[in-house]
């Protein structure tokens, strides 16, 4: 027979409640201890269920059927919230199989006692249906396993206030999380106990289940939703907070399961907000997996508003495929900056080695080089190759009438000259005192001839750019030396110029002569 009373409500609110909290708390990004908190919620809304079924029906069969129903969730209730205090707390370390299975084992034993109390009277003593206020109801005498069973649950949620209670007193500063860690078991046990106390104004009225889903949504408003917390001792915890580096754990998905200041100040975020954010929204130029470490564990550059970090990720539980991953930024700008310029200064020394400091071309060592490797380049891929080669005329009587720096200038001017003929992919280079070359790779013969022509001519139309200058003239003799792949003397062009050089000054100067091939 089906019975309409004051007494469904208890539990009608209880599921209510609980639905509600489930589906909000299910909603909500991935923290720890959230599964746990879930089952812990499905267990309360079972049990509340059965107790209105056992509520809504007279019958004693559906009552006892009901009742035995309501003990899964009532064993279980409390157990779950001890793994939500283990799994909240302890997330570095996984809660193993064994540690569950033996946690379970007594809720099990007294699932089996309930549903076989008819053959020992172990759990109940006596159940008998009694009509009292209007209502038919079971009233129940408890037996010796009942006390097991209860001082087992109240054991487990004491044990998991205390977890729960040390953890958060040790590791975060608001009062609010110590004061929902105390608070929510406080109301169930009050519920449960004014239920089975002889203060209960009705054996009928029981707020256990309303106790225990007003405690979880304690548990979510307090505790859940700083959702990072460590039972890490209180000094590692400050070490992390105030290291320089920046540190976010993440994921196996990216999502950031802890962070500290340094890496709020680089993220220019709120402790508050974090929550449920991926690592992904913060570095944008690196692949998540390449920041879950997997499968190179090597660090990562990036560049985070114009500073430069270093990222080193590491995988904190290397045998399982989804652990977190801790990110350590380390700042490196200063180190780049100082990078950068040693790089400069190397490009400087270098550029400085084979350049000549009076005309800025090319130095002899390092037109010897480049003429090395065109030599290589004629032998190996049949290319060809002229070398000019040119020495002032009676500089000496320059230096002589005019003076040193006067001289110094006119080298300098020859130079400019000597690079304003040239092409882009020829070398001018100071190789002497006032003896200048041009290396002109892939240039015939033809070529070279008008460059040198054009040269001599650039030379003795030359003026200085400093008017103290004007008067003096200058001329210069070129020897000109052209190689192919055919050539027997390729390494020995530059000897060529020298000897066609040699014989410009000897038939009088300013004039240009060729190698005979
Ligand atoms: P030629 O080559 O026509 O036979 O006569 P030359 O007078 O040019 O030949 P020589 O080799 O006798 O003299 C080269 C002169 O070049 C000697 C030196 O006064 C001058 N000279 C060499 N290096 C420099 C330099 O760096 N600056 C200046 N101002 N003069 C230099
Ligand atoms: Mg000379
Ligand atoms: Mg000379």
């Amino acid at each position: 027979m089906f019975q309409v009373t004051i007494w469904s409500l208890p539990p009608l609110l209880a599921i209510l409640v609980g639905v509600g909290s489930y589906l909000r708390i299910r909603e909500k990004s991935r923290v720890p201890g959230q599964q746990p908190l879930l089952a812990l919620l499905a267990a309360v809304i079972f049990w509340a269920a059965a107790q209105l079924v056992d509520a809504s029906f007279t019958d004693q069969v559906v009552k006892v059927l009901a009742w035995n129903f309501a003990y899964v969730g009532v064993v279980l209730a409390p157990v779950m919230w001890f793994i939500f205090a283990l799994s909240y707390t302890r997330r570095q370390m996984r809660l193993s199989r064994g540690m569950v299975n033996g946690i379970l084992v007594l809720p099990l034993i007294t699932i089996c006692m309930v549903a076989t109390n008819n053959y020992h009277h172990w759990f109940w003593s006596d159940f008998r249906l009694t009509n009292a206020d209007g209502y038919v109801g079971i009233t129940v005498d408890y037996g010796a396993w009942f006390y097991v069973h209860a001082v087992y649950s109240y054991g487990l949620i004491i044990g998991a206030t205390s977890i729960l209670a040390h953890a958060v007193s040790s590791s975060t500063e608001s009062r609010k999380p110590v004061f929902a860690v105390i608070f929510a078991p406080l109301v169930v046990g009050i519920a449960n106990l004014f239920y089975l106390s002889p203060w209960n104004p009705s054996p009928w009225l029981d707020l256990t289940t309303l106790g225990f889903a007003a405690g979880v949504m304690i548990l979510d408003n307090g505790v859940l939703r700083y959702g990072v917390l460590d039972s890490l001792p209180v000094l590692r915890e400050r070490v992390v907070e105030q290291l320089r580096d920046g540190v976010v754990v993440i994921d196996h998905q990216g999502y950031i399961v802890d962070i500290n200041k340094s890496a709020l100040t680089l993220f220019q975020a709120e402790r508050e907000t974090i929550n449920g954010k991926n690592i992904r929204d913060f570095v944008t130029t690196v692949g998540l997996r390449d920041l879950l470490g997997r499968p190179n564990k090597k660090s990562l550059g990036v560049t985070i508003r114009d500073l430069a970090y270093d990222i080193c990720p590491s995988v904190l539980d290397e045998s399982d495929a989804e652990s977190n991953v801790v990110l350590v930024f380390r700042d490196i700008t200063d180190l780049r900056n100082t990078e950068r310029e040693l790089r400069d200064a190397r490009d400087e020394l270098r550029l400085q080695a084979h350049t000549d400091s009076l005309t800025g071309l090319n130095n002899r060592r390092f037109f010897m080089q480049r003429l090395s490797e065109e030599v290589a380049r004629v032998r190996r891929h049949g290319s060809r190759l002229a070398v000019l080669l040119f020495d002032l005329d009676h500089f000496k009587r320059v230096n002589d009438t005019y003076g040193h720096d006067a001289g110094d200038r006119i080298l300098q001017a020859v130079a400019g000259a000597s690079a304003k003929v040239k092409r882009l992919t020829d070398v001018a280079a100071r190789i002497g005192g006032e003896e200048f070359a041009l290396l002109l790779p892939e240039t015939d013969l033809d070529g070279a001839t008008q460059m040198a022509l054009r040269l001599r001519e650039a030379i003795e139309q030359m003026r200085s750019a400093n008017p103290e200058d004007s008067q003096i003239r200058v001329t210069a003799s070129i020897g000109v030396a052209h190689v192919s792949q055919s050539s027997r003397d390729v390494e020995n062009v530059l000897k060529l110029a020298d000897e066609a050089l040699y014989e410009a000054k000897g038939l009088g100067r300013n004039r240009v002569c060729y190698a005979s091939p």
